[in-house]
C-alpha cells in the first residue's frame, strides 16, 4: 500500500516546497527507506512542454521523454532516482484522462463531477507512482499555494486519502513563509496561521510545520505558531536561509526531522547517514582550488531558475574538482553589437539551449569568440547547432548559412527540421524526447570524457545537423564525434581546439551531486588547465 507524505505550501510560491519535498526524499532514502517523489502542477497546461521558461523556469526532460517541472530535477538530483512521465500530474492530465473515460463511456449513466470523479483520477495517478516505484513512501508537493483556486480538488483528494486509510499512513507537511520586520525586529507568524487556517477549512489539518525563514524561529514565534495551527511545538521546524539548497537536507537533519516523521508514520527506527553529502556541501561552499569563470549565453538568462540543470550540473563538476565557480549569464543580445570585451576575462563559454531567433546572432558571436580564441567551449543543443551555423559561415564560407529554425530559405540549411518532425501538426510533447543511445567514435573528446562507447542522454528538439554538410565540416575539422543508433549527429567537436564540444542531448539532465555530467567535468578541467 505504500505511506504517502503531502506537502503544501502557504503564504506565497517559491519558498522551497521543492527543496523540501527533496530533502526530505534523500533523508528518508538515506536512513534506508524506499521513497519515490510526486510533483502536482495544478494548471490546465497537460505539461510544461509548452511554456515559456521565463515564466516557469526550465522544463525538466525525464529519461522516458516527459517534459516536466523543473522540480522533478531537484528530485532526481537530491534523491537519486530516476523520474517518469508519471510523477507529474497536472491538472490538464487529470481532466484529459477523465474526460476520455466519460467518452469511453466508462461513467455511463452518471454525473461527472469534481468529487468523487475527478479527485478519484488524482488519487489513482498518485498511488499510480507508488505502485511502479514499489516505494514504502511517495512525497508529494502540492504546487501553488493553499487557497488557490486551482489546487483545491487536489487538496481534497489528498483529504479522502488521509481519511481512507490508517492514520499513520498519511503525513501533512505545511511549510510557510514567517518573514522578518525590519522595522519592529520581529518574526511576523500571521500569515503562516492564516494559511493554516485556509488548510483547515477545508479538512486538512497539518501533522508538521516548516517555516521558511530568514533564521531559525525563536521560542515566542514557536509558541504562537503552535497555539494557532494546532501543532505541536515539537513539531514545528525551519528551513532557514543557507548559502545553498544543498544544505537544506543538513540543516532539517539537525532539527531531527526524521525522527519526528518515523514517529509519526510508525516506521522502523533509523538514522540518516549523510557523511558523504556533507562532504559534498563543504566542497561546494568553500572549494579549495582554482576560480573559473564561465559566460553562459542564452535567451532567457535574466529568469535565475531558465537553465537551472546546467546551473547545478556546472556546481557538481566544480565540486568535483574542487573549483571556486564563477557564472556569468549573459542574455545574447547584448552580444549582437559587435562589442565583445564583455567577453574579455571569459575562461570558458557555454552557449545555452534555446528556440525561435531572438539573440541567435549574439550567441554565434560568442561561439565564433571562443573558436578562435581558444576558449574552452560547449555547446548544448541549441548551441551545438549554432556552432554548426558559426563554422558553416566562417570556416566554410557558406555565405548565410543558418538553421531552418531561423531562416527557412536558407542557401545553406547545416541544421533542417528532423524527418520525423515533418509530419507533426500538434506542438505539444512532439519533440524528439528523452534518452536516447549514443555510440561515441574513439578517440575524441567526448569518448574520453565518458571514457566508454555508448552512453544515454536525454533530447529535447525539432531539428539536427544536416548529414548533407558533414563531410565538408569533418574536412576542415570540425568533427562528428558521437552519433545516434539511426545515425543522427549527436556530438560534434573541433579537432586541434583546447575544448571546443557541441552536444545535441541535454548531459545536464543527467549531473547528480555525486556524479557529475563527464562533459561537465571535462569542459571545466580545459577551463582551469
Ligand atoms: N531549437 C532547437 C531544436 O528544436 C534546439 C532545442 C534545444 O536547445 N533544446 O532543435
Amino acid at each position: 500500500m505504500g505511506k504517502y507524505i503531502f506537502i503544501t505550501g502557504g503564504v506565497l510560491s517559491s519558498i522551497g516546497k521543492g527543496t523540501i519535498t527533496s530533502s526530505l526524499g534523500f533523508l528518508l532514502k538515506s536512513a534506508g527507506f524506499k521513497v519515490t517523489a510526486v510533483k502536482i502542477d495544478p494548471y490546465v497546461n497537460v505539461d510544461a512542454g509548452t511554456m515559456n521558461p521565463y515564466m516557469h523556469g526550465e522544463v525538466f526532460v525525464t529519461n522516458d521523454g516527459a517534459e516536466t517541472d523543473l522540480d522533478l530535477g531537484h528530485y532526481e538530483r537530491f534523491i537519486d532516482i530516476e523520474m517518469t512521465k508519471i510523477n507529474n500530474i497536472t491538472t490538464g492530465k487529470v481532466y484529459f484522462e477523465t474526460i476520455r473515460k466519460e467518452r469511453e463511456g466508462k461513467f455511463l449513466g452518471q454525473t461527472v463531477q469534481i468529487i468523487p470523479h475527478i479527485t478519484d483520477e488524482i488519487k489513482s495517478m498518485i498511488r499510480q507512482v507508488t505502485k511502479l516505484f514499489d516505494a514504502e513512501i511517495t512525497i508529494v508537493e502540492i504546487g501553488g499555494t493553499v487557497g488557490d483556486i486551482e489546487s483545491l480538488p487536489f487538496l481534497e483528494a489528498t483529504r479522502q486519502m488521509k481519511l481512507e486509510s490508517e492514520e499513520s499512513d498519511v503525513l501533512f507537511i505545511h511549510t510557510a513563509l514567517v518573514e522578518y520586520l525590519k522595522v519592529t525586529g520581529e518574526l511576523k507568524t500571521k500569515p503562516l496561521q492564516h494559511s493554516v487556517q485556509e488548510l483547515r477549512r477545508i479538512g486538512i489539518q497539518p501533522d508538521i510545520i516548516i517555516t521558511r525563514s530568514p533564521f531559525p524561529i525563536d521560542e515566542e514565534s514557536r509558541d504562537k505558531i503552535s497555539l494557532f495551527t494546532n501543532v505541536r511545538k515539537d513539531k514545528i521546524f525551519t528551513n532557514y536561509d543557507v548559502d545553498t539548497p544543498y544544505e537544506v537536507p543538513m540543516i532539517l537533519n539537525e532539527q531531527n526531522i526524521i525522527e519526528t516523521i518515523i514517529k509519526l508514520m510508525g516506521l522502523p527506527e533509523r538514522k540518516p547517514d549523510i557523511t558523504q553529502w556533507i562532504n559534498f556541501v563543504e566542497k561546494i561552499r568553500n572549494p579549495s582550488g582554482k576560480t573559473a569563470k564561465i559566460f553562459l549565453i542564452g535567451k532567457y538568462t535574466k529568469h535565475k531558475d531558465s537553465y537551472i540543470s546546467i546551473k547545478e550540473a556546472m556546481l557538481h563538476a566544480a565540486a568535483y574538482l574542487n573549483v571556486k565557480l564563477d557564472m556569468v549569464w549573459l542574455e545574447s543580445n547584448e552580444l549582437e553589437k559587435g562589442e565583445f570585451s564583455i567577453l574579455n576575462d571569459a575562461m570558458g563559454i557555454v552557449v545555452l539551449p534555446g528556440f525561435g531567433s531572438r539573440g541567435v546572432e549574439g550567441k554565434i558571436n560568442a561561439i565564433k569568440y571562443a573558436r578562435t580564441k581558444n576558449i574552452p567551449f560547449l555547446g548544448i543543443c541549441f548551441g551545438l547547432q549554432l556552432a554548426v551555423v558559426e563554422f558553416a559561415r566562417n570556416v566554410l564560407n557558406y555565405t548565410n548559412a543558418n538553421t531552418t529554425e531561423v531562416d527557412q530559405n536558407t542557401p545553406y540549411p547545416v541544421i533542417s527540421m528532423l524527418d520525423e518532425q515533418k509530419k507533426v501538426t500538434l506542438l505539444g510533447g512532439t519533440m524528439r524526447l528523452g534518452a536516447q543511445k549514443i555510440i561515441l567514435r574513439e578517440g575524441t573528446k567526448v569518448w574520453e570524457a565518458y571514457g566508454r562507447k555508448v552512453i544515454n542522454e536525454r533530447h529535447r528538439h525539432r531539428y539536427e545537423v544536416n548529414p548533407r554538410f558533414v563531410d565538408e565540416m569533418e574536412k576542415n575539422g570540425f568533427i562528428v564525434s558521437g552519433v545516434s543508433e539511426d545515425g543522427l549527429v549527436e556530438m560534434m567537436e573541433l579537432k586541434g581546439h583546447k575544448f571546443f564540444v557541441g552536444t545535441q542531448p541535454h548531459p545536464e539532465f543527467n549531473s547528480r551531486p555525486m556524479k557529475p555530467a563527464p562533459l561537465f567535468i571535462n569542459f571545466l578541467r580545459a577551463v582551469i588547465s
